[in-house]
């Protein structure tokens, strides 16, 4: 799979790690945003590094679209994967994970409260009471700006596709009194591996065409096939599956009436119309990615 096209260059990478991590310092916590259907893909490699010892609160966004089994086990994963040591008591800090759907606000009140929490832990020996600082990171298209969006209530932000933090610091005031910064951590995702790349196209989640689409829309049909056999031959009205994805790509265009003249079945129509359907939770609530896989 080329990677080439993909527009992030180590000089690029450089620059970003820089001002994220000059962000960094001027926050208390680190939301780290990933795709709940791809909580693997969607994490960038560096984060951890990045973040160092600063609290986090993990946010598993999109969980609307993925599948919630796989979603409660990806929790409590994840939760006793990132535990740490408390610096200074000994104690074990928990990592929070929280279920997010940014589209139609759930899980909201759960983060607040999250973070109300934080910022409680935060002045228990503290005078004069502070307001807790945050920052958003996550990869492009994960769901950055509508999370924003969601916490402060604002109809739209004004964030472009940039790499990083680029403009001059601003920070959003939430309801609560706490400080938002108002541009997002942009974060490269790890393109490297091959797998990474098909799952962040499958979902979306990168634009550039790392295949085209006829062999995406392939490769998530032989996912589909696999793990979610159920799902793709309710959806595609299939009597039975095949072992081999090229017939059952065949098989959902001809129930489509994907065929053009002289009886050639429309591949790129077909590509499209599942790639849609799967980005939209019309195949089903599904997640590509499971903690047992670990
Ligand atoms: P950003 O690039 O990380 O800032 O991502 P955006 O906030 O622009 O979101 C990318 C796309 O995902 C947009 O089309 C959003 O409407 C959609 N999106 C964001 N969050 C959610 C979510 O929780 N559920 C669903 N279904 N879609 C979401």
């Amino acid at each position: 799979m080329s990677v080439e096209n993909i527009n992030w260059y180590p000089g690029h990478m450089k620059k970003t790690r820089e001002l994220i991590q000059d962000n960094l310092k001027l926050v208390d916590v680190v939301v780290e945003l990933l795709d709940a259907r791809i909580p693997v893909s969607s994490k960038n490699p560096i984060i951890d590094e990045l973040v160092g010892g600063k609290p986090r609160i993990i946010v598993l966004n999109k969980s609307d679209l993925a599948d919630s089994n796989v979603n409660k086990a990806w929790k409590s994963y994840l939760e006793r994967n990132n535990d740490k040591n408390d610096d200074n008591e000994g104690q074990v800090e928990k990592t929070k994970v929280v279920l997010v759907d940014s589209m139609h606000g759930k899980g909201i009140k759960e983060l607040m409260s999250v973070m109300q929490s934080m910022e409680d832990k935060i002045n228990k020996d503290r005078v004069r009471q502070k307001k807790l600082r945050l920052m958003i990171v996550g990869v492009p298209n994960v769901g950055k700006s509508s999370l924003i969006n969601r916490l402060t209530g604002r109809k739209a932000t004004k964030t472009g596709d940039k790499p990083g933090v680029t403009k001059g610091k601003q920070w959003l005031t939430l309801e609560n009194g706490m400080q938002l910064l108002d541009t997002p951590g942009i974060l490269w995702p790890k393109f490297e591996d091959p797998n990474v790349g098909l799952a962040l196209a499958f979902c979306g989640s990168i634009k550039e065409e790392i295949l085209d689409k006829e062999t995406l829309a392939l490769r998530l049909i032989e996912k589909l096939q696999v793990e979610y056999p159920n799902l793709l031959m309710e959806r595609y009205k299939l009597d039975e599956l095949s072992e081999e994805g090229l017939e059952n790509m065949d098989n959902i265009a001809m129930k489509r009436g994907f065929i053009m003249s002289g009886k050639r079945i429309d591949y790129e129509r077909c590509a499209r119309t599942v790639l849609d359907e799967f980005r939209s939770g019309l195949i089903g609530l599904i997640s590509l990615e499971r903690p047992e896989e670990r």
